[in-house]
């Protein structure tokens, strides 16, 4: 008989973090926003768990090197070649940044080659310890899933591997037998259409608690993709105990992402000197990482066996990423002094979650300007 469980479960817009009294705090220049990440295979790293997602689209090098100057996190994508990565690794070394916090992507096609990428890495441009590496599937449920992430850490014992992506609690405990961090979601992204395409997928508040909860119990961390829309987003999932998210959508309408900002023209009815007033939009593409147009791309087309998980969209332009990122870490040291969180860590000790029916006042949103 199919299971059916009947507990609701929630995404980051049916709830909200309730304020509260008792906060030491003044003023939110007191919130320590760099936490210490102890991992579960006996690495150190210290940051703000703020991710960009490893996607063609924004696990780019110069957003990457952006998050790193700021003492967040970052992935770049898998389809840079090894000299392509080296070269910016020693671009970023002579520009002071920090690559401590620097995860390269492999997927796990070719994995051969993959590790031959990493080795060459290690060879040729100094790749070596303090290093991480991020293994991504859109699906880590495949049994080879398993098998990649064990070898992967057979042969580099000393790296922080990040691995996923899953949406179910019961998988952590056997990937961080060998991975250090999980990678939860499955459906919740921006340009995604697996929830449309395969009706699978969870919602990100309830599996962020089931992970964490689990995760935690023998000292593995997790990582919160997809799904976050606002900054208020990011800390409802570090406040719900996840130690790091991943942000996509968010960072693709900048003009750090790849692509050129596209212009385009609408007719309006407003009329002025007997002609219709012209509107110009600004506009940058974001695709998802399995949509037709990525297969197009990196994989030589779809295949006859399968279905476009991945939307290709065209999202508002959104200027520079750094007032993003002023506004990632302001929101999270403000969020800090509404409950008297010192720390980050000390966020889900000090939060209380509420389950909401309207999370926003959009009465003037299509005012916006
Ligand atoms: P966002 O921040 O845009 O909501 O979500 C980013 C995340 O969406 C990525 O880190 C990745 O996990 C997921 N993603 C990226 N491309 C695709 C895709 O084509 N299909 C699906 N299902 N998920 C995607």
């Amino acid at each position: 008989m199919t299971q059916i469980l009947s507990e609701t479960y929630l995404d980051y817009s049916d709830i909200l973090i309730r304020p509260k009294m008792g906060t030491n705090l003044n003023s939110r220049k007191e919130v320590i926003l760099e936490r210490t990440f102890k991992f579960k295979h006996g690495q150190i790293r210290n940051g703000l768990g703020v991710f960009n997602a490893n996607m063609a689209t924004v696990g780019n090098f110069v957003i990457a090197k952006k998050l790193l100057a700021r003492g967040m996190f970052a992935t770049i994508h898998k389809h840079y070649t090894m000299d392509e990565i080296g070269q910016f690794m020693l671009d970023a070394r002579g520009e002071n940044v920090p690559l401590d916090n620097l995860f390269i992507t492999i997927g796990l096609k070719n994995i051969d080659d993959e590790i031959k990428k990493l080795k060459d890495l290690e060879s040729k441009y100094q790749w070596t310890s303090p290093r991480n590496i991020c293994i991504d599937a859109p699906n880590f449920y495949i049994p080879k899933a398993l098998d990649i992430l064990a070898r992967v850490r057979h042969e580099f014992p000393d790296a922080v591997i990040m691995a996923g992506n899953i949406a179910s609690g019961d998988v952590c405990l056997k990937l961080l037998d060998y991975a250090d961090i999980i990678k939860c979601g499955i459906g919740s992204g921006s340009a995604c259409l697996t929830r449309k395409q395969t009706g699978c997928g969870t919602p990100m508040v309830s599996l962020i608690v089931e992970c964490a909860d689990i995760a935690h119990s023998v000292g593995g961390h997790i990582c919160a993709d997809g799904g976050i829309v606002d900054v208020g987003d990011i800390c409802k999932a570090l406040c719900l105990n996840s130690d790091m998210v991943m942000i996509g959508g968010m960072f693709a309408g900048t003009d750090e992402a790849a692509g050129e900002v596209i212009e385009k023209h609408y007719e309006t009815n407003e009329i002025v000197d007997g002609k219709h007033v012209i509107l110009t939009k600004y506009f940058k593409q974001y695709y998802g990482m399995s949509s037709e147009y990525a297969n197009n791309k990196f994989a030589g087309g779809m295949g006859n066996y399968k279905t476009s998980e991945g939307r290709e969209l065209l999202i508002p332009y959104t200027g520079s990423l750094d007032k993003i990122l002023q506004d990632i870490s302001g929101g999270i040291a403000s969020c800090c002094t509404y409950i008297g969180a010192t720390t980050i860590k000390h966020l889900s000790k000090c939060a209380t979650i509420i389950r909401v029916n309207n999370q926003l006042n959009k009465v003037f949103e299509k005012y916006s300007v």
